[in-house]
């Protein structure tokens, strides 16, 4: 019997883990995905925002501000990247203006830190790029991007580290609520636990219909298209820029990333499918008209790649994390769409003080560890650095990916870690491998063949991406 079951592992699922990983209690996390962050986690612009656009009053504001604040400590305890870009928000006609002087009081009220209006002299001289129709800028220092699914692979491998258990390809599909505890089928297996917390994103509803007669929000997710600039574009603009905010949410915006691609996007459309993520031509074309209209001569020849995420948005206007009408050991946090990314560490704090601890005397554990050692990675070294890993383990004399400096040592280890990749993307996200300017065209042949010998799988087992998304599907050239 376990006395939390965590359903989902995306940021939220794998930040609350990591905060109930503190106490002496018996926590399971189950996904349905063959890895950690695959939806919502994996696709959004990495923004750690300083929480200046949720309206005053809302858990929005209030676990925005505190997850800003909160991620200067996962900086240090999971070793996530974080990039203090600073943003500014920008206005560029007298309707603008207004927006943005109600903006910056509604940033005062949520306590944003060391927030100012800019003139137009200093946003140039700031951001020489930025379109030349700017008339004010609020400027907005606490903003920092981070690398989104690391955090929530950190968090996690860190959580189990520290004791919780997590099942991959393990989809919830019924719920059965017994005096004492729940019955969770899953992947044609049972578990019993005390507590269950909905963490499912956009499936949130879905989960939420296992228990709940009524379920007290529905899921309206809206799509959000990308485009990616090669980190050739690095220095073009060094500050997150956002439009003033319309009632589609934040707008596009202009977002320098950790490793110096640029983020141009997203678009905001409602869809009915819980996890389809195409990108159109319409959507692409948007992006740019509304990029142009932010900064001057945007390389748009840089682009690399596309891609969309999902925002699991609800018709309820804050994040819903409620204890259930049926149940109060069923815990929703439902609605987490943005800032989810940058409130997921108080979100954790949030469910774990005021909604657990009120009902269950938690001891905390004497042997906690905050710590995740990252493996540090080649294209990280100093040349003496390089030197003695290489006389250590030979196979860093083997440069698997050439655009980001991937040795074969660095795609081994991030396979065998706790939480280590199964997938071409899962590599990806861990070790960056096929994020250069080749998209993978050069090293993706020889990531599979080392996940494969690795994992002790045929080639062919080895997936893209999802559960049965293989790259290679037979083999066409046999030698004899
Ligand atoms: C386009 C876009 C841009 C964004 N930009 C930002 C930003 O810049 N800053 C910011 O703060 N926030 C941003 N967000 C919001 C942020 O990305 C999300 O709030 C956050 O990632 C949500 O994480 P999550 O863990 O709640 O959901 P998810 O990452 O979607 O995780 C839910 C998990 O539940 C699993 N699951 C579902 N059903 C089941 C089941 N039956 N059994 C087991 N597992 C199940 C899923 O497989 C998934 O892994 C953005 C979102 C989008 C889409």
């Amino acid at each position: 019997m376990y006395d939390f079951t965590i359903i989902g592992a995306g940021i939220t699922g794998s930040l609350i883990a990591r905060e109930l990983s503190k106490y002496n209690v018996k926590t399971l996390v189950l996904e349905k995905e063959n890895d950690v962050g695959n939806h919502a986690t994996l696709a959004n612009s990495a923004i750690i925002h300083s929480g200046h656009d949720p309206e005053h009053g809302t858990l929005k504001a209030q676990l925005c501000v505190l997850g800003n604040r909160l991620y200067d400590d996962l900086e240090k305890e999971l070793k996530i990247p974080l990039l203090r870009t600073g943003g500014m928000v920008i206005a560029r006609d007298k309707d603008e203006l207004k927006t943005l002087k109600s903006l910056q009081k509604n940033a005062q009220k949520n306590h944003v830190e060391k927030i100012q209006l800019l003139d137009k002299e200093t946003l140039l001289k700031r951001e020489p790029n930025l379109s030349e129709a700017v008339m004010m800028g609020l400027d907005l220092p606490t903003t920092k991007v981070t690398y989104p699914w690391e955090v929530a692979i950190r968090g996690l491998e860190n959580a189990i580290s520290n004791g919780v258990s997590f099942k991959k390809n393990t989809e919830v599909t019924a719920i059965e609520k017994k005096p004492q505890h729940f019955i969770i089928r899953a992947a044609q297996t049972t578990f019993k636990s005390r507590y269950i917390i909905n963490a499912a994103g956009t499936f949130a509803a879905k989960i939420a219909a296992m228990i709940e007669k009524d379920v007290p929000y529905k899921m309206h997710p809206r799509i959000g298209e990308y485009l990616v600039l090669d980190r050739r574009v690095k220095g073009y603009i060094n500050h997150t820029i956002y439009p003033v905010p319309s009632d589609k949410g934040k707008g596009t915006l202009i977002v320098p990333q950790v490793h110096g691609n640029i983020l141009l996007g997203p678009t905001s459309y409602h869809q009915t499918d819980l996890e389809a993520t195409p990108n159109t031509q319409a959507g692409l074309k948007e992006i740019k008209t509304e990029a142009s209209k932010l900064a001057k001569d945007i390389p748009f020849d840089q682009v690399i790649r596309t891609f969309a995420g999902l925002r699991a948005t609800i018709d309820y206007d804050d994040f819903y994390i409620k204890y259930s009408k049926e149940s109060e050991n069923f815990i929703h946090v439902a609605g987490i769409d943005s800032p989810g990314l940058t409130a997921a560490p108080a979100i954790a704090q949030y469910v774990v003080d005021h909604l657990i601890k009120p009902k269950e005397t938690l001891k905390k554990k004497s042997n906690f560890s905050p710590d995740y050692e990252a493996i540090k990675m080649y294209h990280d070294m100093d040349t003496k650095e390089r030197q003695a890993a290489y006389q250590k383990d030979a196979r860093h004399g083997n440069l698997v990916c050439k655009c980001e400096k991937i040795t074969e040592a660095d795609v081994i280890n991030h396979i065998e870690r706790p939480l280590g990749a199964s997938s071409m993307k899962g590599l990806k996200k861990r070790a960056r491998i096929g994020s250069g300017l080749c998209q993978g065209g050069y090293c993706e042949h020889q990531a599979i063949r080392l996940l494969a010998k690795t994992l002790n799988e045929d080639p062919t087992a080895i997936d893209y991406y999802q559960k049965n998304t293989p790259i290679l599907i037979k083999e066409t050239k046999v030698k004899r």
